[in-house]
Parts: C-alpha cells; sequence; structure tokens
C-alpha cells in the first residue's frame, strides 16, 4: 500500500444499523471510518434529506402513515412528501422490494427501532459535533442522486447540495470532502459551471454507457473535472478471472493512475461476498493489499479499519 487507503462508510454502519440513520453514522464514526457517505435527495420542499432510493418503500413505513400517496407504480416517491411529511416516518432496515423480508438477514432486525429519515444538514452538524468533541477529523463523502430526475421535477440538485456545504463550511478543495456522481454530464458541470473546488469522484458500473468513459481518452477526460473513480469493485479484476478462486487485477485500476485519478471502489459487505472470497477480511486484503486502492466503500466499517491497519503495520 501506498499512502494510507480511506475507509468510507457505506451509508454509515449499513452492515449493524439502519442506513442512513444518525444512529448509524454516529456508529459508523465510533468504528472508526474515517468518511461518512450520505445519499442525498431532495424533497417536494427543496429540503435535502440523506436517503438512498427515490422512493421511500424499502426502508420506511410510509404505506401505513400516507395511504393513497402512492404513484401508478405502487410506490411513494420522496419528491412527493414535504420533509415535515417525512419526518412522520419511522425508517427500518431495508426489506427486499415488495417484501416484508429483510434484504440482508443477519443485520439489525426490519421493522424494529425508532430511526429517523435525517436531513443533511442534521447529518452534517452530527459529523462536525463529532469531530469537535472526540478530536477528529472524519469526512464527508456526498453522493449527488439523480440529478436529471430532480430537474425534471424541477429542482437543481447539485446547486442545492453545494450551497448547503458551504454553509457548513465545506467549500476549499482541502476539506474533508469528496462529492460523487453517476451521472459524469452532472458531474463535469459541478467543476466547470457550478465552481465547485471540493474533491469529486466519478461513479461508473458495467452498463454501456461507462464504456467509453473507462477507456484511455475517457480517463483523462474525467480526470479534468474529477479527482477519483468509484468503480464497482469487479470492475478492477480481469474479467475473464473474476469468477475464479483466484482472480487477477484488470487494467482499469493501473489505467486510472495514469490518468490522474484516485480508485475508490465499491462495495464491501460481509454478507454479499462474491465466490473467490472466504470472508470479507480476505476480499478486504486483495483490494487493499494485492490491488492497491486508495480508499473503499465499505458496510462493515470497523472491519475495513482493521484489515488496513493490520497491513499498514505489516503483520
Ligand atoms: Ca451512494
Amino acid at each position: 500500500m501506498a499512502e494510507t487507503p480511506i475507509v468510507i462508510a457505506h451509508r454509515g454502519a449499513s452492515g449493524y444499523l439502519p442506513e442512513h440513520t444518525l444512529e448509524g453514522k454516529a456508529l459508523a464514526f465510533g468504528l472508526g471510518a474515517d468518511y461518512l457517505e450520505q445519499d442525498v435527495i431532495a424533497t417536494r420542499d427543496a429540503e435535502l434529506v440523506v436517503l438512498h432510493d427515490l422512493h421511500l418503500d424499502d426502508v420506511t413505513n410510509v404505506a401505513q402513515i400516507f395511504p393513497g400517496r402512492e404513484r401508478s407504480d405502487g410506490r411513494h416517491y420522496v419528491i412527493d412528501f414535504d420533509l415535515a411529511a417525512l419526518q412522520q416516518l419511522n425508517v427500518f432496515e431495508r426489506r427486499r422490494p415488495g417484501s416484508a423480508a429483510a434484504r440482508f438477514p443477519e443485520r439489525f432486525p426490519t421493522a424494529k427501532g425508532s430511526f429517523r429519515i435525517a436531513t443533511l444538514d442534521e447529518e452534517l452538524v452530527l459529523i462536525a459535533g463529532l469531530n469537535a468533541s472526540m478530536g477528529r477529523r472524519v469526512g464527508i463523502y456526498p453522493e449527488i442522486k439523480h440529478p436529471r430526475w430532480h430537474r425534471d421535477h424541477g429542482i437543481d440538485l447539485s446547486r442545492l447540495l453545494f450551497v448547503k456545504l458551504a454553509a457548513h463550511g465545506y467549500r476549499e478543495a482541502d476539506a474533508p470532502a469528496f462529492v460523487q456522481c453517476f451521472d459524469a454530464v452532472e458531474l463535469r458541470r459541478a467543476r466547470m459551471e457550478l465552481g465547485c473546488r471540493l474533491n469529486l469522484v466519478q461513479l461508473v458500473g458495467t452498463e454501456d454507457e461507462y464504456a467509453q468513459l473507462l477507456s484511455e481518452d475517457g480517463l483523462e477526460r474525467v480526470a479534468d473535472y474529477a479527482d477519483a473513480l468509484g468503480p464497482s469493485y469487479a470492475q478492477l479484476l480481469d474479467a475473464g478471472s473474476s469468477a475464479a478462486a483466484r482472480p487477477k487485477p484488470g487494467p482499469l485500476l493501473a489505467a486510472a493512475r495514469r490518468a490522474g485519478l484516485r480508485v475508490h471502489p465499491y462495495t464491501f459487505r460481509r454478507d454479499d461476498l462474491p465466490p473467490y472470497a472466504a470472508d470479507l477480511e480476505q476480499l478486504l486484503t486483495l483490494f487493499f493489499s494485492g490491488l492497491g486502492v486508495d480508499g473503499l466503500f465499505c458496510d462493515h466499517p470497523d472491519i475495513a479499519v482493521r484489515v488496513r491497519d493490520s497491513l499498514l503495520r505489516g503483520k
């Protein structure tokens, strides 16, 4: 490992507490994460809340509290509710869509607890307060979720986000913040048009739309506006070997580095392992040590911190 790779708490300590709750963020902080992730969605009254999905159905009791407010697809969308209404909801451990069954059965019992939707303001206040009281500098890692969807509903999510981040002191390039987005047009706009000086992370998936972006030329263009690349970890392996018992590194990590990008793959989870990893520790060791990533997203930040630190000590 070169520089100390960062551990990004994916949706908080989501392996242990319902994702994106303040409780989960406080736990992730306490477990030693370097950065806490926020997925950012806007409400009807243009407030910013921390939620992963555009709809509320898989993590809240919205159908019980607001019957009849669903769209024709049966789902209740965040953008159709004012913040005051959203604050009446309970947040639960994630369920499988259209089911009462937990997405990850070994996690916090679903339908239990008294968790609430957090605003981005509330979460940023929590992190700043913990940094003050514990003498740390844990960073933030907000994601601009579905900017085109928001624009179609009359909301410029990126602009709202950057105003909010600046109000909390996240303004300059050296602020402990990475802003991520899957939409390359929007992320470029954040840098070139909205004047964002924070670290930017281009998220990518395996979809066709990213093929050009992941070419040598494409990565050079990404590096014009972004500081890091956020691929799925499988994208960093040799495609032919990713189902093998001992997968080999692919060319993407080195290509991204040549373009000047750091690489932060997603998402490492104890309860969703690829066939070649016996446990999360082994998987993390492969990416921290075998590949040498600059950071990674993990649902179990304590395990990622422990594995990273023991590798750094050379054990
Ligand atoms: Ca995210």
